[in-house]
């Protein structure tokens, strides 16, 4: 048996400090602030899926009228979201997707593939229909060079020009946990992969893990995270199954963290939100995290293809297929199994 010491040391200071400066000036640290929000989340997959109006943002995501507010200025203000007064009655305002918005699909298609996996209570998304081919679609993120599904042992990464210069500024203060609302009206497929990317000191975990930290001290370090609210997170990471503890040392006991497989699975969701963060939160003195596709050579850049026909998903050519359950939900009605 291999001594428990020889599985993994600890990470070299300059490779912590490394990691540090990743998760601060990374296109992802310009995402975080936005993106990584249960309620922000929630709003866009149902923009995706047609909504438009406050009131069935309010029903379907479950949000409280002031929080629904507040994240939808925030969007407007972000420039992902744009209001405008419906045609029919021009004192009723919609909220639609800009470009901006519209680029967020991969992710969006990235956590439908996740939940499509490992959906826990909250239940299975939807089927997905490709206009294209007319088959069920399972869209995979790949290289836009080499078309090569993602995958995280053929990226390399380093700080690009962008790295030391802008650094985000994370809050110490613990966000209040919202209890997810399952009550009538409220849709709660996706809430699984939302209660984990959600939150953003659990999508900086999963981002240290990405990065190749294992040990608590080293994790901690990088994040300059509380250690309360670290232990919760990984607590919580460890009950949703997407990291493992894995002893290292036994008296006293010492643990290392490690991603599963479920948790690996988030990996392309998370590039997808680098690439989206790199085209439209650019940095002015460049990229802060270089992605390079090992196979190829070239810089990553990716996009989402259809896995039957190959061809690049966009929002108009993707359908539902739908369960009666489902459908029930989103409008409004009390499904016949309830
Ligand atoms: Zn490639
Ligand atoms: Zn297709």
């Amino acid at each position: 048996m291999v001594s428990a010491k020889k599985i993994a040391a600890k990470a070299p200071p300059d490779r912590i400090e490394q990691v540090k400066y990743l998760l601060r000036s990374g296109e992802g640290a310009r995402a975080l602030p936005l993106v990584c929000d249960r309620w922000v989340l929630l709003i866009l997959r149902d923009a995706f899926l047609g909504a438009r109006r406050f009131e069935d943002f309010r029903r379907l995501t479950g949000a409280a009228r002031g929080t629904l507010a507040d994240r939808l200025t925030t969007l407007i203000d972000a420039g992902v979201l744009y209001r405008g007064s419906t045609t029919d009655t021009p004192t009723r305002f919609e909220y639609r997707l800009t470009d901006k918005g519209m680029g967020f699909y991969p992710i969006a298609l990235a956590l439908w593939n996740w939940e499509s996996r490992w959906a826990g209570e909250f239940g299975l998304p939807p089927r997905l229909v490709h206009r294209e081919c007319g088959k069920i679609l399972r869209p995979i993120l790949v290289c836009a060079h080499c078309n090569r599904p993602v995958d995280p042992r053929e990226m390399s990464f380093e700080p690009g020009p962008g790295a030391r210069i802008y650094a985000a500024k994370y809050n110490q203060e613990r966000r209040r946990r919202d209890n997810p609302d399952t009550g009538s009206g409220v849709d709660t497929t996706m809430f699984h992969s939302v209660d984990i990317l959600g939150d953003r000191w659990s999508a900086l975990v999963l981002t240290t893990l990405f990065f190749g930290l294992h040990r608590y001290d080293s994790i901690g370090e990088a994040m300059g995270i509380a250690t309360n609210i670290l232990a919760d997170r990984l607590r919580r990471l460890l009950a949703a199954g997407v990291i493992e503890q894995r002893l290292y040392q036994e008296r006293p006991p010492r643990f290392e963290y490690y991603l599963t497989p479920k948790g690996w699975d988030l990996y392309p969701a998370t590039i997808a939100i680098h690439d989206w963060a790199a085209t439209w939160i650019p940095s002015p003195a460049g990229p802060g995290l270089k992605l390079r596709h090992k196979p190829c050579g070239h810089g990553w850049r990716g996009r989402m293809i259809c896995d039957k026909c190959g061809t690049a998903v966009d929002p108009h050519c993707v359908g539902l297929k739908p369960s009666a359950n489902w459908l029930a939900t989103r409008k409004g009605r009390k499904s016949r199994q309830a």
